[in-house]
């Protein structure tokens, strides 16, 4: 069933349908996508790794040039309303740099930022299960990717690429080495060892990442943080991709060939169990 159109979301103090949510199209993130946003699970109501995902949120909002503050307790104040305890969800929340008053590349004098969060239902996705496809893609993007900038047009044009030739994600390279997912990091088990790309301007620090390098380090598990190659990432036995909305997702085909066995592999379900086993344990 469709979640509830009517469902309340926070605008600027407000708790409202979201239908009646609305923001002027003088906003800055509707003109520009001047914005910055975080994704934050809840899981039966705890919302997961949020201090990681407030930290990141500073940072991203810092690196804007938008001065902006609200402290762990004041987003519990807030974000907690929109909350389901019964439920796995995911909050999203954004900060603009709010309604100028007239159309200007140049920040407004004092900006107002808009904050607006909803809550949404994570719906179970079959890929964990059955793996999915993936594509090399030439990443388009600019040189702070490491920000959670709303403005994500080339992510979009990217994924869709992708989806359009049967694929579940684009994997972004330069220069010849592999950066990211579309919307997502990467993982690859190559010669037997767990690697993932350095955190540099040229990938978002995921909070799954960062989980899962916690998970290696307390498990014995061998994990390197290193360039990727897109030849190397082709002899990979196991790729994954991860995100706060899908976790580990394994990817089963790469530019039509097959990756491994062809199916989710043993380092992948060894990490999504101690991964499950994480997440209920908060
Ligand atoms: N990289 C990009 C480009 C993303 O959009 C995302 C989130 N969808 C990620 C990585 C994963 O970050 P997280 O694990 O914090 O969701």
């Amino acid at each position: 069933m469709n979640e509830s159109i009517d469902k309340k979301v926070y605008l600027n103090g407000d708790y409202l349908p979201l239908t009646e949510a609305k923001v002027s199209v003088l906003d800055r993130g509707f003109l520009f996508g001047d914005g910055v946003y975080e994704v934050i699970p809840s899981y039966s109501g705890h919302l997961f790794r949020m201090q990681d995902h407030l930290d990141r949120l500073q940072i991203s909002l810092g690196r804007i040039r938008l001065e902006f503050s609200y402290d762990l307790s004041k987003w519990l104040e807030i974000l907690t309303p929109l909350l389901d305890n019964s439920k796995d969800q995911y909050i999203y929340l954004q900060i603009t740099r709010g309604v100028a008053p007239t159309r200007d590349h140049a920040f407004p004098e004092e900006p107002v930022p808009t904050v607006f969060a909803m809550c949404s239902d994570i719906k179970p996705f079959a890929g964990v299960e059955t793996g999915v496809k993936a594509l090399t893609i030439e990443d388009s993007r600019w040189e702070m990717c490491n920000v959670k900038a709303t403005t994500l047009l080339a992510n979009i044009l990217l994924r869709q690429q992708a989806i359009e030739q049967g694929c579940a994600e684009a994997i972004l390279h330069r220069n010849g080495y592999v950066t990211e997912g579309a919307a997502s990091n990467l993982f690859a088990v190559i010669d037997g060892v767990l690697i993932t790309p350095e955190k540099t301007n040229e990938i978002l620090p995921g909070i799954t990442r960062q989980v899962i390098l916690e998970l290696a380090e307390n498990n014995g598990v061998q994990l390197s943080e290193e360039i990727i190659s897109v030849e190397a990432l082709h002899t990979a036995s196991e790729i994954w991709i991860t995100s706060s909305t899908r976790e580990i997702v394994p990817v089963i085909e790469l530019d039509s060939k097959q990756v491994g066995a062809g199916v989710p592999g043993p380092v992948f379900k060894e990490m999504n169990q101690l991964f499950q086993q994480y997440k209920r344990s908060l």
